[in-house]
């Protein structure tokens, strides 16, 4: 099917929108096209009804923005991909129940490289603990970056230890144009093991979230939430 998948996108003047809009007119035109560009000074929610997917890289007013305004329709609604991170509970509820209208990926970190590190984490964290090492994580990232820590840390945190993330303690380090590290150390008695990843630049996170978009608009469910690592599962490993 040569069908151009129309993308909005939330966020659009600032840097992951750039970066977006620029592989979509490139990398992927042959498979998507940029119908609806919107951020504070440009465009409006409303802008959004015509097109297959919406990828959201804004902040999270931007995303309650957009939730107010799909909440607001009936009938068939646009995939969502949201990558803004700092979402609180609420949004992330909000983001939950829309999963219920239409299809749904929230990730805190788009790059496959990190929901592969994610996968490595959650069965070599509780194995490392019962051999006595504690595990520490640094988050370093530019200086513009407004949360902390990081989404990805969190992330990678829950991964370790789903009922005690809080137990992995995280150093946010915010520096220079650092597009975004993290790296964990899980400190024995006599030795040390470190497993780390660097983002080298934000094609990295596009290019996973148009992919997002992509395959959500391909899916045979209607409806549905997933996190990086279910997609990722349903996509590369099964
Ligand atoms: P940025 O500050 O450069 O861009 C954010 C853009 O959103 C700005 O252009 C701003 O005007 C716009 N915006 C803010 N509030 C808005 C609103 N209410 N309505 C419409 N537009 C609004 O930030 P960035 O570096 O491009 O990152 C954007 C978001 O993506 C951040 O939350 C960041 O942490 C996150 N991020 C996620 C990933 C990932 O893989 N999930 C990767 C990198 C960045």
């Amino acid at each position: 099917m040569n069908d151009l998948r129309k993308i909005g996108l939330l966020g659009a003047s600032g840097r992951m929108g750039r970066t977006i809009a620029e592989l979509v007119g490139t990398t992927y035109s042959k498979q998507a096209t940029m119908a609806e560009s919107v951020d504070m000074q440009r465009g409006c929610m409303e802008d959004f009804a015509g097109v297959d997917a919406i990828i959201d890289f804004s902040l999270p007013a931007g995303t309650a923005s957009l939730l107010d305004w799909m909440e607001s329709r009936e009938g068939p609604l646009p995939a969502v991909v949201c990558g803004t991170t700092g979402l609180d509970d609420s949004l992330l509820e909000r983001l939950r129940r829309l999963g219920q209208r239409t299809r749904v990926i929230q990730a805190n970190n788009f790059s496959p490289g990190i929901a592969a590190l994610t996968s490595i984490l959650h069965f070599a964290a509780p194995v490392l603990r019962k051999l006595g090492y504690a595990a520490k994580m640094t988050d370093i990232h530019h200086v513009h970056k407004k949360d902390a820590p990081s989404g990805t840390a969190i992330t990678l945190a829950r991964a370790m230890d789903p009922e005690h993330p809080e137990s992995t303690e995280i150093s946010s380090v915010r520096e220079g144009e650092v597009i975004g590290a993290h790296d964990v150390v899980f400190e024995g008695s006599s030795d040390r093991i470190t497993i780390g990843h660097e983002a080298l630049n934000r094609d990295l996170f596009a290019r996973g979230a148009i992919e997002a978009a992509l395959w959500l608009c391909g899916l045979e469910e209607n409806t549905g939430i997933f996190t990086m690592n279910e997609y990722f599962e349903r996509r590369y490993l099964s």
